[in-house]
Order: C-alpha cells, then sequence, then structure tokens
C-alpha cells in the first residue's frame, strides 16, 4: 500500500514514449520512481488519502539524454565566459560563439589545469542551464582522469542533479599514453568497467579516435577526398583489433570516433572480431559521428552487432556547407539519419555540446527539416527524420546507449520520473513548433530542478 509522505499524482497530457502505453492522464510517482501511469479515474483510486492532484498544463514527455555532450566543458567554458545570471538561451549563444572564433580554443583559459574545485564550480554552473533546455541526462563522450574525478567527487557530494554516463578517454596517441599498452595500463587504474555505477553516475565505453575531423578533410573515406587522400587513420586496423578485443576482455566497451565510410567499416571489422553481438550489445559499445558516408552494408552490420550510432545532426548542420564545397553532391546525405533508422540501428542522438548547436529543440529541427548553416534549401530531404523520431532517439535511444532502457527514456511503472513539461505535443506538432517550444518545467527522480514558472518569478524580483 502506498503511503501519502512521498506520493505524488502529476496530472496533465503525458507522451510516455512507450509503445505499449504511448498516452496517460495521470503518473503516481513515489519518491523518485513512477509507480503507475493511466487514467486519471484509475489512479485516484489508488492514490493515497490527502495527496495533492499537481496539474500542469502542457506535454509531459521523457526528460531529454544528450547522447554526446562534453558537459564539463561545457561548465568551465560557461564559467570563464558567461555572466552570473545568464539564462540557457545566452549560454547556448555564447559558447557557439566561442566555437565560431576559433574551434580549437581550450576550454579552460587558467595558467594551471582546473583543479577539483574548479571542476565542482563547472558542474554546478552548467546543469541548471541544461535542465532548462529539458535534459535530465548526458553521455560525457571522452572522460580524462581528471574529468572522471570531476563527476565522482560531485557524485559523493550529491551534486550531480543530472544523470550522468562518463565514456573514459585514455588519450591514446598523447605522449603520456603513446601506445594501447600504455592505454590499457591507465584504464587498468580506474575503479570499475563499463556499466558500473548507478543511475547518477556509471561508466561508459571508453573513446578511442579512428579517424579525424570531417570539416578538416581528415575522415576515413573508402573513395578518397582527391585523388588518393582518404582521410587520416589514426589507428592501424589492426591495432584496433588488438585494443578492442583485450578492451573486452577487461569488461570495457568501446565508443569509437569514426566519421568516414572505411573507418566505421574498420571498427566494426575489429569490434566483429572481438566480440558477439551478446557481448558487444550489453556494453553499449558506439560508431561516434559516422556521418559521410557509411555503407548500406555498414548500417546493417551495426544494427546486427548491437552497436549504437551515436550521431550529432548539429554537426552536419555546421560542417554541410564546407562539406559541400570540398565534396559536391556527396556530401548532400551527410549524417545519414533515415538509413541508419531504416537499416535497424539503435540510434541515439547527441549534440557535441558545447562545440555544436546543443539545444534539442535546434537538434531535432535539423534532424527533421535538413537544413544546414549557410545554405537556404534543405539539404538531403530523403535523410530527414520525423520530431517524434528524433525525440525518441534523444529519449528511448539515448536512455539505451545509456544503459537505462529499463529506467529512463520512457514514462513508465518502475521507471525514473525524469520528465520535462513542453507546450508542444511532440507526437503531433511541426518541426517549427517543436523549435519554437517553451520547456516549462524539468524534474530528475521526481525532484524539480527547473521551473520556468518559478524562473521568471524570481527574474522579476531582481
Ligand atoms: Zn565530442
Amino acid at each position: 500500500m502506498l503511503s501519502g509522505a512521498d506520493t505524488r499524482l502529476i496530472v496533465g497530457s503525458i507522451r510516455t514514449m512507450d509503445d505499449d502505453r504511448p498516452e496517460a492522464e495521470a503518473m503516481l510517482v513515489l519518491g523518485e520512481r513512477i509507480v503507475a501511469l493511466g487514467a486519471l479515474d484509475e489512479l485516484r483510486a489508488v492514490t493515497p488519502d490527502g495527496v495533492v492532484e499537481e496539474r500542469f498544463d502542457g506535454v509531459i514527455v521523457p526528460g531529454f539524454i544528450d547522447a554526446h555532450s562534453h558537459m564539463q566543458r561545457a561548465g568551465l567554458k560557461a564559467l570563464q565566459l558567461l555572466d552570473d545570471g545568464a539564462d540557457a538561451e545566452t549560454f547556448s549563444a555564447v559558447m557557439l560563439a566561442d566555437g565560431d572564433a576559433d574551434p580549437d580554443a581550450p576550454d579552460w583559459l587558467g595558467d594551471t589545469p582546473p583543479r577539483l574545485d574548479d571542476r565542482l564550480a563547472a558542474l554546478s554552473r552548467v546543469q541548471p542551464l541544461l535542465h532548462a533546455m529539458g535534459f535530465t541526462g548526458v553521455i560525457d563522450p571522452a572522460v580524462t582522469l581528471d574529468e572522471l574525478a570531476g563527476y565522482r567527487e560531485a557524485h559523493r557530494l550529491s551534486q550531480l542533479t543530472l544523470r550522468v554516463v562518463a565514456m573514459p578517454w585514455p588519450q591514446l596517441g598523447s605522449p603520456h599514453v603513446p601506445d594501447i599498452d600504455a592505454a590499457l595500463r591507465l584504464l587498468d587504474t580506474i575503479e570499475g568497467v563499463t556499466g558500473d555505477g548507478d543511475d547518477r553516475l556509471r561508466l561508459g565505453p571508453i573513446k578511442v579516435y579512428y579517424d579525424g575531423e570531417g570539416m578538416k578533410g581528415q575522415a576515413l573515406l573508402e573513395r578518397p577526398w582527391s585523388s588518393d587522400d582518404h582521410g587520416v587513420q589514426r589507428l592501424s586496423a589492426d591495432e584496433f583489433a588488438r585494443l578492442a578485443a583485450s578492451c573486452v576482455e577487461r569488461g570495457w566497451g568501446l565508443g569509437v570516433h569514426a566519421v568516414g565510410s572505411r573507418a566505421v567499416e574498420q571498427v566494426l571489422d575489429g569490434l566483429d572480431a572481438a566480440a558477439p553481438a551478446s557481448v558487444l550489445g550489453p556494453l553499449r559499445c558506439q560508431l561516434i559521428h559516422a556521418y559521410l558516408e557509411p555503407s548500406p552494408e555498414s548500417m546493417r552490420r551495426s544494427a546486427a552487432l548491437g552497436v549504437i550510432a551515436s550521431l550529432q545532426p548539429s554537426i552536419a548542420w555546421n560542417n554541410a556547407a564546407g562539406l559541400m564545397r570540398r565534396l559536391g553532391d556527396r556530401a548532400v546525405p551527410v549524417n545519414p539519419l533515415r538509413d541508419w533508422l531504416d537499416a535497424g540501428a539503435t540510434l541515439a542522438l547527441g549534440s557535441d555540446a558545447p562545440y555544436f548547436p546543443f539545444d534539442p529543440r535546434q537538434v531535432v529541427g535539423v534532424a527533421a527539416e535538413r537544413r544546414m548553416r549557410g545554405i537556404a534549401e534543405p539539404v538531403g530531404l530523403e535523410q530527414a527524420i520525423t520530431v517524434l523520431e528524433a525525440v525518441r532517439a534523444y529519449t528511448r535511444g539515448a536512455a539505451y546507449a545509456a544503459f537505462a532502457e529499463n529506467s529512463r527514456g520512457m514514462l513508465r511503472a518502475g521507471f525514473l520520473a525524469d520528465w520535462v513539461l513542453l507546450d508542444v505535443d511532440p507526437t503531433s506538432c511541426t518541426s517549427a513548433e517543436f523549435a519554437a517550444a517553451r520547456v516549462l518545467r524539468t524534474e530528475v527522480g521526481g525532484v524539480s530542478v527547473f521551473d520556468a514558472v518559478t524562473t521568471n518569478r524570481n527574474a522579476q524580483d531582481l
């Protein structure tokens, strides 16, 4: 029997992203979890006496999870570049302006590396801004040991209001970690392996770079950029295969930066040789970016091997014009989301924050409309996905990548009460309406972490 103390009856237009029950009028939340969803009358019947109904105008959906957000680096940048009272919109604009000014600008301007205190301050600064965009979770896709220490300390101090999956980055190829054996030794110093942790902070697969950046002509392509220039290969296929096998043996999954067709194919070869789908899937191995000419065969293999496609429409938005100058019409299908979905791959959407646009309203818009920076007409509309498909990839798809398909990404009995209140319905609105949506409230584990009403009231008090 439920007790009244921690119970809440939340009433609104609920869009669950759960195929078994796509809509509900109300949800009963006990502590951090949803205990029941359904018709209001049904839930009233099981709600303890004395619980006051909380009615929300708007549409309640699962909280957004950015499957590729360098959140801690975003926080460090925010600490240095943002005024104290800056809102999420300003945050977003300042991050992008900084990237435009110098794409290789350092995240931290101090003479010495950021200290643990700086990292904690960075996380405290950035999380409320992300909540204001509807985020309840992120996967941080390249976490150094120092960054991991920052996340772990923030968690210990109960300062993580967002749920984080941290992907350790052994910085393979740097002077301190020149080769695979050094990378493996470094990984051995980390307490835990892929999947370890709790609902607030969990270790993801490790981050490895297979090729370079598409915008710089460094993506490793099967068909060359020009003459015999296929791009940059940072690891040989043999080295990668050895790394993959050694990691899997230790319990580490791999999330691999692979932009171009040949990189994608060779990464799949290496993973395929390392372990079967029954092992790779649970480790949530990822192809990261995979936006330039991935072959239909690679997409099918990715689906069959249980390797997640972690894709960022924001990068396509930023790079499309430059890629078209280099590759002509070859760049039109850049970031082929439609093909990935049709191939049956698990699509986890993200942004590559703070270096590319990371407001989900904008990123979903790019996925659905294929409007790219500096280009008047939509680019490769046949690769568009619907608003709902994009929202599902930002919730269910990203939750799977975050080891949380049984606790997040949907609103369902037993799941964590991570949700966002919007003023539009993503199951029926246009992409323009979604792009203009207002985030009204965000809750993580049944705790309010953003409330537009309160925030506006506070702003007026100032
Ligand atoms: Zn990244």
